[in-house]
């Protein structure tokens, strides 16, 4: 097994199993034995054979080809062997509700998933709280509570407590929503995003006020203008990274369960809508690993897209669920998030550039055949157990649709820790720099693309001295010695213009049912206004959400390059 020294540090310090005396007690092989065991446990349910499916699933993980998200890693075959990293929880306006809800996130949290909430149905700060006769503290103030709750269960769990919270732009307190986290310390256990209606998007176009809604009586509480609310969340966006924008009618629209309920979050990293007490398991193809004679290989990739389907589908039964009410939506609904890592890797091995227009139309065909064989494989497993329970009445209920297993198939996650492990560049971003250190799960991890390594020891321009200059530097643009040809193919995150991003994002976006992690950069020195300009090309590109980093911006930069500002 070909793991780095990276991971195994990272598996060393939260994945593999421990005694009581907290010493690793299983080897990474070990690990990946009792992963596939435990999913493969739940075939005879289906009729399936347990050893067939547990080697191949076995042969898929521990090849690293795929890998599922952290906690079916983590927590695979233990007692409290929760699976999904991904949920979403209501918060009611009630004391009860907002109470029982925190209780029920630090469940979900110590068991290694992360949680999004929209806090769109609290009453605005100073409304009236008739039971007391005193006034409504807002959706912020509740917000800081769950925040200061997430600081303390962090630290009993297994990894950093990871939030989003949500309000809908159309919320009164959305000023104060939008302005919480310019202050550095504030919300740190969140990322927050503000949901953007259609038709406060058409009204910042058109350059109009929109209506302001009080969630407990339903009617207006005030008129905004819709340029001056986006240009504060795009000032926000430019200081500290948050809030982001989901486009929540956009994210609606592509609701396959509408019967159920509307979406009002996303967990929190963003690429997944879920249901009130929804929760979904993701796991990703290491794209670069499939690379052959300078393509993609098809078939190994069909083979073990249906494998993987497979694998994820098994998992929603081998999970062990934190809530009752959580349990009957992910097995009413079975969404799984197949997705994909390692693209900018896969790039540099086909001698695509990441932003050439080649790399987007590769991003497209690729990611149309994933989803198209993962729906495929979903309609197969239809076939032998059954249709998602809540099929009737789903957007896939009509005269000559193929029912389907799962009422979700595609995700694109950001797999920060997964793409350590398999050694690849992460999710579909660019490559961050070609050599940096970074800090994974408080560790500083010396980060080097092998593939830049390798392309330079074959073409003999490669050096210690070289190598230390790249770290320096962040990228290569600037390294006198490296051909021109090297240079275009590893141009790094803040070399890559926002609309490249951007349109990278979208081009994975048409073929994912779920949506698409991903980072835009900016260089320290862009404006609010580009922040602004993003925002819109994102919406205008179809995309369902969008985050912006800026180099530099008070979110912890944590590496300092020489080349880049
Ligand atoms: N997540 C979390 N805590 C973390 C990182 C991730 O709760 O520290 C959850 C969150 O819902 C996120 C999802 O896991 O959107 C997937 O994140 P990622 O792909 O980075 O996780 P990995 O499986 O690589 O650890």
């Amino acid at each position: 097994m070909e793991l780095t020294a990276n991971a195994l540090r990272v598996l060393r310090a939260r994945y593999l199993l421990k005694d009581a005396d907290g010493r690793v007690v299983e080897t990474p092989a070990e690990m990946f034995g009792r992963i596939a065991r435990t999913v493969a446990a739940v075939e005879p349910r289906y009729g399936g054979d347990t050893a067939r499916w547990e080697e191949r699933f076995f042969e898929l993980v521990s090849d690293l080809r795929f890998l599922p998200n952290s906690p079916t890693i983590m927590n695979a075959g233990k007692p409290s062997g929760q699976l999904a990293a991904c949920f979403v929880l209501p918060v009611e306006d009630s004391m009860q509700g907002i109470f029982d809800t925190l209780k029920n996130a630090a469940l979900i949290l110590q068991s290694g998933g992360g949680t999004g909430f929209s806090f769109s149905r609290l009453r605005p700060r100073a409304d009236i709280v008739r039971s007391t006769g005193g006034i409504a503290s807002g959706p912020v103030s509740f917000m800081k509570i769950y925040n200061t709750a997430t600081d303390v269960i962090k630290q009993g769990g297994a990894r950093r407590g990871a939030n989003m919270g949500i309000l809908r732009v159309d919320h009164p307190d959305v000023l104060d929503f939008i302005r919480v986290k310019r202050a550095a310390a504030e919300l740190a256990n969140f990322n927050i995003s503000v949901a953007a209606t259609d038709a406060f998007m058409t009204a910042v176009l058109d350059d109009r006020e929109y209506g302001l809604v009080n969630p407990r009586t339903g009617r207006e509480a005030g008129r905004l203008r819709a340029r001056e609310v986006f240009a504060e969340i795009a000032t926000s966006a430019w200081e500290s990274g948050d809030p982001g924008l989901v486009f929540i009618d956009r994210i609606n629209a592509a609701n396959p369960t509408p019967l159920l309920g509307p979406f009002e979050s996303t967990n929190p990293c963003g690429e997944q809508p879920l249901l009130p007490y929804e929760a979904c398991v993701l796991g990703s193809l290491d794209l670069s690993r499939f690379v052959r004679e300078g393509e993609i290989d098809r078939t190994l990739l069909s083979a073990d897209i249906r494998t993987a389907v497979r694998f994820l589908d098994d998992t929603i039964d081998a999970s062990v669920y934190p809530l009752p009410a959580i349990e009957a939506m992910h097995t009413g609904n079975r969404k799984i998030g197949l997705g994909v890592m390692g693209w900018a890797d896969t790039l540099i091995l086909l001698g695509i550039p990441y932003n050439h227009r080649r790399a987007f139309a590769l991003a497209r065909e690729t990611m149309r055949f994933v989803s198209d064989t993962a729906r495929a494989a979903s309609a197969a497993l239809a076939g032998e157990r059954g249709a998602f329970p809540n099929f009737g009445g789903s957007i896939y209920d009509g005269p000559g649709m193929p029912r389907l297993r799962n009422a979700t198939v595609t995700t694109i996650a950001p797999t920060g820790t997964l793409a350590t492990i398999a050694d690849c560049s992460s999710g579909i971003e660019p490559l961050f720099a070609v050599a940096y250190k970074r800090l994974v799960l408080d560790t500083e991890l010396s980060e080097v693309s092998r593939h830049f390594v390798r392309m330079a020891r074959e073409r003999g321009f490669y050096s210690e001295e070289l190598m230390r200059e790249v770290e320096r530097r962040g990228s290569v643009g600037r390294v006198t010695g490296v051909p021109a040809e090297v240079k275009r193919l590893f141009r790094t995150a803040l070399e890559i213009p926002p609309e490249d991003h951007i349109e990278m994002q979208a081009a994975f976006q048409e073929f994912t049912d779920n949506a698409v992690s991903k980072t835009i950069n900016l260089p320290r020195r862009a404006t609010p206004q580009e922040v602004e300009r993003a925002f819109l090309r994102a919406y205008a590109r179809g995309c369902k959400g969008i985050t912006v980093f800026r180099y530099g911006s008070k979110r912890g930069t944590l590496v300092k390059f020489a080349d880049v500002d």
